[in-house]
């Protein structure tokens, strides 16, 4: 039996490592125009706890293939990252997101932000902001109604030079989320310098409250200490009534999760903002 578990254990890897080859050729195909791949962006909407009025989508990224199926970013971003294809990516998801914006737009749908994800591969670049501003010129979005959301963990290592970046992405009038907040210590105490507007308060938080009045919770201090340095707050991956009312109750300012919607394709975004904000 051990040495039955040992085999299992390596094919288990090597059937790992082939699908990590796998993703990276067809990423590389992708981004050659070759193949069959396709990636696309999911919307999931931010809502404002008082009212449930939707202010704007999240893009979250797919990749599909016919070999492949369905690969969640997960799976692909990380790979995409370490084979230096993330920012050749991110350049084809923050111009699918800008293409959605004008697509809120030209719907009539005006002041509705769309936020990306941005990996810390792609911020430590140093033509970064200047290649969003192109991005961002080109197709005529207004800079305001673009998020940016970096996740706290990347501000581990160069915090100055990130904090500049930053900087200069939020002169351009862009705003910045700080992502997944609360599973990194490290930036707990320099938040005041911090070049962000919002705390997007991680899952994790919101999945152990446990009452509408649960003093045990430290969510409730996260979004406090958010609005006491002047920061946003967002709870992400709220599911359940229950703990809406309890970010109801402790003042956070928006939230998104399975309970306001799942991630949804353009046109079914557009349709649930018809129904959610009718004019
Ligand atoms: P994230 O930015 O924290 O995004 C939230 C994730 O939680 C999404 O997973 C979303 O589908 C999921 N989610 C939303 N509401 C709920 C809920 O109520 N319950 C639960 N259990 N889950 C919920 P997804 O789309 O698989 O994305 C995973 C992560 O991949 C994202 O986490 C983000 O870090 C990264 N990612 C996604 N798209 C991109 C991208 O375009 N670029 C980069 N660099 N990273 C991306
Ligand atoms: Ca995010
Ligand atoms: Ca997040
Ligand atoms: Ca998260």
């Amino acid at each position: 039996p051990e040495d039955s578990s040992l085999a299992y254990f390596d094919s288990y890897m090597e059937n790992e490592l082939q699908r990590e080859e796998a993703i990276e050729e067809e990423l590389s195909k992708f981004l050659q125009g070759e193949g069959d791949g396709r990636l696309y962006l999911m919307f999931q909407p931010m809502v404002t706890l008082k009212g449930d009025r939707i202010t704007g989508f999240e893009a979250l990224a797919r990749f599909e293939s016919k070999a492949l199926g369905l690969v969640m970013p997960m799976e692909f971003i990380r790979i995409a990252e370490r084979k230096q294809l993330i920012c050749q990516l991110g350049e084809v998801i923050f111009r699918e997101a800008c293409e959605f914006l004008r697509i809120l737009e030209s719907s009539g749908n005006h002041g509705i932000k769309v936020a990306v994800n941005i990996s810390g591969v792609q911020l430590m670049r140093e033509c970064f902001s200047e290649g969003v501003r192109d991005i961002i010129g080109k197709c005529g979005a207004d800079p305001s109604m673009i998020e940016l959301e970096i996740t706290e963990s990347i501000l581990v290592s160069d915090f100055e030079v990130i904090n500049e970046r930053l900087g200069q992405l939020r002169n351009q009038g862009i705003r910045i989320h700080l992502d997944d907040f609360g599973t990194g210590y490290s930036s707990l105490h320099r938040l005041r310098e911090l070049q962000v507007d919002t705390l997007k308060i991680d899952r994790s938080f919101i999945s152990s409250i446990k009452g509408t009045d649960d003093n045990d919770s430290i969510t409730g201090d996260v979004i406090r200490m958010a609005h006491r340095v002047g920061l946003v707050a967002v709870a992400e991956g709220v599911e359940t009534d229950l703990q809406k009312d309890y970010l109801i109750a402790n003042g956070c300012d928006y939230y998104q999760g399975y309970l306001a919607s799942p991630p949804l394709e353009k046109a079914k975004a557009i349709e649930l903002l018809a129904r959610i904000n009718p004019k």
